[in-house]
């Protein structure tokens, strides 16, 4: 496993995250859950993603079970805050410094840790004033809860305000968390520049367009069984984005690209979102500890130029 520098911090992560979005505690059973999260530890990967939200709380509880006994020193562990995560009171989602401060005892707990390394604002929140949300967060930096702080799909123009406030709190804002693939590359002309002149960097989700990457959805085909195409759970629904047969036909043109260099489909999709040095990590998700061993080999591949615009060719405007 390669190491990246998370931002302008001296905090590494792995090249590749282990996110459980979807997974844990819903699609996929807890045994296998932790089967993935064993195969992750095996491969060298060091960096877990969460979220309060995901499985309405029972993804962290999951993840934290199943990295329990594990040396803490080892392991960067990252969740999030923003949406509801069950009976949706007035106060139950954003940004306010009321929902930060519980949402964070409530991560910590199910985690079973007492601090996260990253703790990340999952959406901006329009309605609060982004002082107190920053202040809530200097607070929790503070308080030792949570030792740096990231943003998730907040736009470039957001970024900067975030970080000009954080710096004047005196903490550091490192990191973005925005979807981010071969087929979804809204955040190169402006988040990516402005994330490197502030010195942030991005941990992208979705490599492998949600399993579309690997080539396993075939255009007028039906999908696999118990893949996320067929997970009624919120899956299915989730992946519907790019389950047409324009996207699906231009996929499959990957398929001579990636036995060129060597790799799988799945490894030349992880491989190529880490080819861009504003990406620290490429965040993966799993159904099963197989493609965690397959999906990791990207880490520390090199694409060379030709390979690159043969991709952008096959894709076309995609
Ligand atoms: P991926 O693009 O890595 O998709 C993962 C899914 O693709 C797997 O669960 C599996 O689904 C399929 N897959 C992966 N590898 C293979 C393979 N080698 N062969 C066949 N199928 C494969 O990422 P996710 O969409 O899961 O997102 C990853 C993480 O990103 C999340 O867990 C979360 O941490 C984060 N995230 C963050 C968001 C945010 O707003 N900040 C939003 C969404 C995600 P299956 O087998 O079921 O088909």
């Amino acid at each position: 496993m390669e190491f990246r520098y998370l931002g302008n911090s001296g905090l590494k992560i792995s090249e590749i995250t282990y996110g459980n979005w979807l997974t844990h505690g819903s699609q996929v059973e807890n045994d296998i859950a932790a089967k993935c999260v064993r195969a992750a530890l095996d491969e060298g990967i060091s960096t877990f993603d969460t979220a309060d939200v995901y499985a309405n709380t029972a993804a962290e509880q999951v993840l934290g079970d199943a990295l329990r006994g594990e040396r803490r020193e080892s392991l960067e562990i990252f969740t999030k805050v923003y949406h509801p995560t069950g009976p949706k009171g007035h106060n139950d989602t954003g940004l306010s410094r009321k929902h930060i401060m519980e949402s964070i005892n409530g991560s910590l707990t199910r985690l079973g840790t007492d601090y996260v390394d990253l703790y990340q604002a999952h959406r901006y929140d329009f309605e609060t004033p982004l002082e107190e949300t920053m202040q809530a967060f200097a607070d929790i930096v503070r308080q030792g809860k949570a030792l740096y702080i990231g943003v998730s799909e907040w736009t470039a123009e957001q970024i900067r305000a975030g970080h000009s406030l954080a710096t004047e709190l005196g903490f550091l804002l490192i990191s973005n968390q925005p979807q981010y693939s071969m087929l979804w590359r809204v955040i190169e002309p402006e988040v990516i520049p402005t994330s490197e002149e502030l010195g942030l960097s991005q941990i992208v989700w979705s490599p492998v367009a949600q399993g579309v990457l690997t080539g396993k959805y075939k255009p007028g085909a039906e999908p696999p069984a118990g893949s996320r195409a067929t997970d009624e759970k919120g899956g299915a629904n989730m992946i519907s984005r790019f389950m047409n047969d324009e996207v699906l036909s231009g996929v499959q043109k990957l398929q001579p690209i990636a036995a060129e260099v060597g790799l799988s489909m799945a490894q030349l999709a992880v491989a190529w979102v880490l080819q861009n040095k504003n990406v620290a990590s490429a965040l993966i998700g799993a159904s099963r500890p197989e493609q965690v061993s397959e999906n990791v080999q990207a880490a520390g591949v090199k694409l060379d130029d030709a390979i690159l615009t043969k991709i952008d060719d096959a894709l076309g405007g995609l």
